[in-house]
């Protein structure tokens, strides 16, 4: 059986948004002064185009980034996969090490820091895998985490997939494995605002 949320990616499209004053004068009035890029840590989005405006007064420069996309380096979706990972089993060195496989390798401490952000530190609803269980195998759509909780084997796999969306899916053989992982999904979600999605394959062959 297969659960799956997913987690939209950042809005790009920003061409027409101005910064709303200048930090230092307080003038609202600017100039484009510059294109650029800005590297990032996601799976779907390694750069993003980035404007930099010049105010006319005072000739500070001010960058407006895109949606979804703040002064630091990861995403708004890496965030969220990050915690879902960890609620799910994986360690924080597990999660380090699982996105490091996308290029998108967090730090612990950021991982930690992502976590906390949502509230979720020390919950006790968090599913703790045996650390020794992981291991990271190449599957058709990527790197696939496999694990071990006391009730069984599962795996996860984040999906970056063409519309624009990472998908985090777990899988296990295992039904009672299942409903908890399945309830665990739907907690995290709820708690980050994302959506789950509907049960699939293998769903019948429980019954
Ligand atoms: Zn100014």
């Amino acid at each position: 059986m297969e659960i799956a949320v997913a987690i939209p990616a950042p809005a790009v499209a920003s061409p027409e948004r101005r910064p709303e004053r200048c930090e230092r004068c307080g003038s609202r009035g600017f100039n484009l002064h510059q294109r650029a890029t800005k590297a990032l840590k996601d799976p779907l989005m390694p750069r993003v185009p980035i404007l930099r405006f010049i105010c006319k007064r005072c000739r500070k420069t001010t960058r407006l980034y895109p949606e979804g996309i703040d002064g630091g380096h990861q995403t708004v979706a890496l965030r969220q996969a990050s915690v879902v990972l960890y609620w799910l089993g994986l360690s924080y060195d597990g999660v380090r090490e699982y996105l490091g496989r996308f290029g998108c390798s967090l730090s612990k401490a950021t991982v930690w820091a992502n976590v906390r952000s949502t509230g979720l530190l020390s919950n006790r609803h968090r599913l703790r895998a045996e650390p020794a269980s992981l291991i990271i195998q190449e599957g058709p759509n990527g790197p696939v985490a496999r694990l071990r909780v006391r009730g069984g084997p599962y795996s996860m796999a984040l999906v970056p997939n063409a519309s624009h969306a990472l998908t985090i899916t777990v899988s296990t053989q295992q039904p009672e494995l299942a409903r908890l992982l399945q309830c665990r999904l739907l907690e995290v979600a709820r708690r980050l605002g994302l959506q789950p999605e509907p049960i699939r394959a293998g769903e019948a062959a429980r019954a």
